[in-house]
């Protein structure tokens, strides 16, 4: 579906953002991938996806909250592959603590890397796409990026303000070709949400257990995660000829939890 297609996925050496890239380099697009890790672990992700699928696997280090990094790999991208058909701005972190105790660094970390850093790279890519009039633009937000829980407040405002960026830039770009959809996943079960167990069970004074059963998957109608492979398959039909009249949508995949 995205034969000889480029793509940048951020946050793509765990978690969601590699499920993304690898199905994308099922599809036979070329594949940037970013993130944070052990150099010899994403050299092997690297290598064996590339060996795998017959697709060009590249790698840039770019740490999302610099914007001269996210310049950095935008140009590394359009210099490897000659052009940047799709971005996928996926990359995030997350902190649990009540507003009243929480870190303004905490904040500006997650306001970085979270939002700002989707719009450093969208910038970047967006005159590319416009001069050859195609472009998707998929930005992974959340289920908090459409309704909010409690401890989580720079995280729901990030994820909120990412909806809002992509429908902005959505209408704006819609006659060069260019679409713009946010997906807005309920709970996966990924390195991030592991560690959120943890913190859940510490602000919350629960068990782990409790976190997952009471707290995570409690408006999750479907009682179960949401798997990679799902999200990853919704972001290759986003990504493919097929939904070029998708655009400024914010698509729940949440297991009946927003009912968006
Ligand atoms: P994860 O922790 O498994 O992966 C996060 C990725 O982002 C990693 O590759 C990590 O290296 C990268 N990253 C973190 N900080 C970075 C930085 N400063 N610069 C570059 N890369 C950085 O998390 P995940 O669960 O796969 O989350 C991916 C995205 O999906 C995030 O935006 C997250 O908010 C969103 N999301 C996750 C869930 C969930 O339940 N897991 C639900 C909704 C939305």
């Amino acid at each position: 579906m995205l034969e000889g297609k480029t793509a940048i996925v951020t946050g793509s050496t765990s978690g969601i953002g590699l499920g993304i890239a690898r199905a994308f380099a099922a599809q036979g697009a070329h594949v940037m991938l970013n993130g944070l890790g052990q150099a010899d672990e994403i050299e092997f992700t690297r290598g064996a996806l590339q060996r795998e699928f017959g697709v060009r696997v590249a790698f840039h280090g770019a740490d999302m909250s610099r914007p001269d990094e996210i310049r950095g790999l935008a140009a590394q991208a359009e210099a490897a592959f000659g052009r940047v058909d799709i971005v996928v701005n996926n990359a995030g972190i997350q902190h649990v603590a009540p507003v009243e105790a929480f870190p303004q660094a905490k904040w500006d970390a997650i306001l970085a890397i979270n939002l700002t850093a989707a719009f450093v790279l969208t910038q970047a890519v967006v005159p590319g796409m416009k001069a050859r009039r195609f472009g998707r633009l998929l930005n992974v937000a959340s289920a908090h990026g459409l309704t909010a829980s409690p401890f989580k407040s720079a995280y729901v405002a990030a994820k909120h303000g990412l909806v809002g960026f992509t429908r902005c830039v959505a209408v704006e770009l819609a006659e060069f070709g260019i679409t713009a959809n946010t997906l807005c996943p309920g709970y996966v079960k990924t390195p991030l949400v592991d560690r959120q167990i943890a913190d859940q069970a510490r602000a919350h004074g629960i068990s782990p257990e409790a976190v997952v059963r009471d707290v995570m998957l409690a408006h999750q109608a479907r009682k179960a995660f949401v798997r990679v492979e799902e999200l990853a398959a919704l972001a290759v039909f986003l990504a493919s000829d097929a939904a070029a009249s998708m655009t400024a949508t914010a698509i729940p995949m949440d297991g009946g939890w927003t009912q968006h």
